[in-house]
């Protein structure tokens, strides 16, 4: 493989057309809306200058969460409309406007403050506006709808989240799907955006005007729907040293493993400073080599863990060969369940020490 760097003991590769495949897929599915990319959190952790460049040929709005990551996106890609869901602080219009990003004002005070700069500037700087439709996160309630600080604003988006698209027949979401189309009336004929990742297969109800997919673009499926994504990235680590340990012997911090049998242990350069929850070998985690799984044993340290790879004949292994934590044997999902978390939070929590490899199909034409 390309430029792999020879020194660190853990890689990351994303696969940069996947990202775009899926991105595809998502459009098709809410075919007539607008599709947006989200890339809040430096992409999810995967890297937001290479997934926003990576999405530029095809995405028109990308949304971020903080002024500072859309000041940092909008380097990247000078003419895209970037939307900022945390709206600005009090002191952060003047930023907003310089770096033409489009703040989601999420509360009056943020109505207010918006339009006092603007009339300021005397200039109507695009602004999106956010209900509160059932969340109680953020957003405008019901009764602000009528208040004075909205008379003859005109916002260049108007939306609202859903709490519980995950679950396809969750009551919220029919009722927070009518509650947006009451609140959004009050804005006629500005465009409307209700669905996240979840969302968009809930069905055409819900896609409105645009949609907001993040983590599906990453490959992880949103719901129990069979949504077919293609996988983004795969995370690997180096074996650092191979023993033997007989009946008995205790391993790992607290020694809370003790060897009922002898077996063969690989120390293994990847830990919990790196992504890899200390919840994943309670929840009985497990590595993989060539499709044998491999069990940790003992506890997840800081930067190794150690799995039992008794199961793999004496010959194949040696320091440095590499095992697979998530790629073709085990999905994100799978991984998040045993440590007790969501994929959002696998994805997120992956470290920065890793070598990381982007790969994209349209760099081998
Ligand atoms: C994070 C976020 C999204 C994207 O959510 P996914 O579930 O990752 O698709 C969309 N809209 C809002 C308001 C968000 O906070």
């Amino acid at each position: 493989m390309r430029g792999l760097c020879e020194h660190k003991s853990a890689r990351l590769k994303v696969d940069l057309s996947a990202i775009r495949k899926n991105y595809a897929r998502l459009s098709r599915y809410a075919v007539g809306a607008d599709c947006a990319a989200v890339v809040k959190a430096d992409a999810y952790g995967l890297g937001m200058d290479k997934i926003a460049t990576a999405l530029a040929g095809q995405v028109k709005s990308f949304f971020v969460a903080q002024p500072e990551e859309g000041c940092l996106l909008r380097k990247i890609l000078p003419n895209k409309r970037i939307f900022v869901l945390h709206g600005f602080l009090p002191d952060g219009p003047g930023l907003m406007a310089d770096y033409n990003l489009i703040p989601v004002l999420n509360s009056l005070e943020q109505v207010r403050g918006w339009r006092a700069f603007c009339s300021r500037k005397e200039r109507d700087y695009p602004a999106a506006l956010q209900f509160d439709t059932g969340m109680s996160r953020f957003g405008l309630a019901e009764e602000d709808i009528q208040n004075e600080a909205l008379k003859g604003f005109k916002p260049i988006l108007v939306m609202s989240h859903l709490a519980c698209a995950d679950h396809l027949d969750h009551p919220a979401n029919e009722e927070q799907r009518k509650r947006f189309i009451k609140m959004s009336a009050a804005f006629p004929h500005v465009p409307r955006s209700l669905a996240a990742s979840s969302g968009i297969f809930l069905g055409t109800d819900y896609h409105f005007d645009l949609v907001r997919p993040g983590v599906a673009l990453y490959g992880l499926p949103p719901n129990e729907m069979d949504t077919s994504l293609h996988p983004v990235l795969e995370l690997e680590a180096q074996i650092l040293q191979l023993r033997k340990i007989s009946k008995g012997a205790g391993v790992g911090y607290g020694l809370s493993y003790h060897a009922t049998h002898s077996m063969r242990l690989a120390t293994v350069g990847i830990g919990y400073a790196d992504g890899v929850f200390r919840a994943f070998s309670e929840g009985g985690g497990h590595l993989w080599y060539k499709g044998i799984r491999l069990p940790i044993i003992g506890r997840v340290s800081m930067d190794s863990l150690t799995v039992d790879v008794t199961a793999v004949p004496e010959e194949q292994l040696a320091e440095g060969s590499w095992l697979s934590i998530i790629g073709p044997e085990q999905d994100i999902a799978t991984v998040a369940a045993q440590s007790g978390t969501i994929g959002y939070e696998i994805l997120t929590s992956l470290g920065h020490r890793f070598a990381r490899f982007y790969h994209d199909d349209d760099d081998d034409i």
